[in-house]
């Protein structure tokens, strides 16, 4: 698949790249739409910010520069991954993308 991947700071390749594993817990996506965060824009000229610099893996996640961009998208979904029981194959979905420690209070709301 074609994908635009963070390296560095003013350093983003469009590359083809193999399709993503489907894990437990998450699904495929056929993405529709994906738009260009200002939060893109910011780590394009300033980065890496908010996205874990080569050899220094994101303690949750484990994934570190170079990584697809893109977190405010929508599609189809095409396939679930194990213990997914909320979700249906060809659902459409609006995704914005969080990873929550559960550990971390971050207030009301
Ligand atoms: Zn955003």
């Amino acid at each position: 698949m074609r994908a635009a991947r963070f390296y560095d700071r003013k350093d983003i390749r469009v590359e083809d790249i193999p399709e993503p594993e489907l894990k437990p817990g998450t699904v495929a996506i056929d993405v529709a739409w994906c738009g260009i965060c200002g939060s893109d824009l910011h780590e394009y000229l300033e980065g890496p910010l908010f996205i874990p610099a080569a050899g220094h893996p994101h303690p949750i996640s484990g994934e570190s520069a170079p990584v697809v961009m893109g977190h405010e998208f929508s599609g189809t979904i095409t396939a679930l991954g194990e213990g997914v029981d909320d979700l249906e194959v060809g659902q459409s979905v609006v995704v914005e993308p969080y990873i929550i420690c559960g550990v971390v209070d971050t207030g009301p709301g």
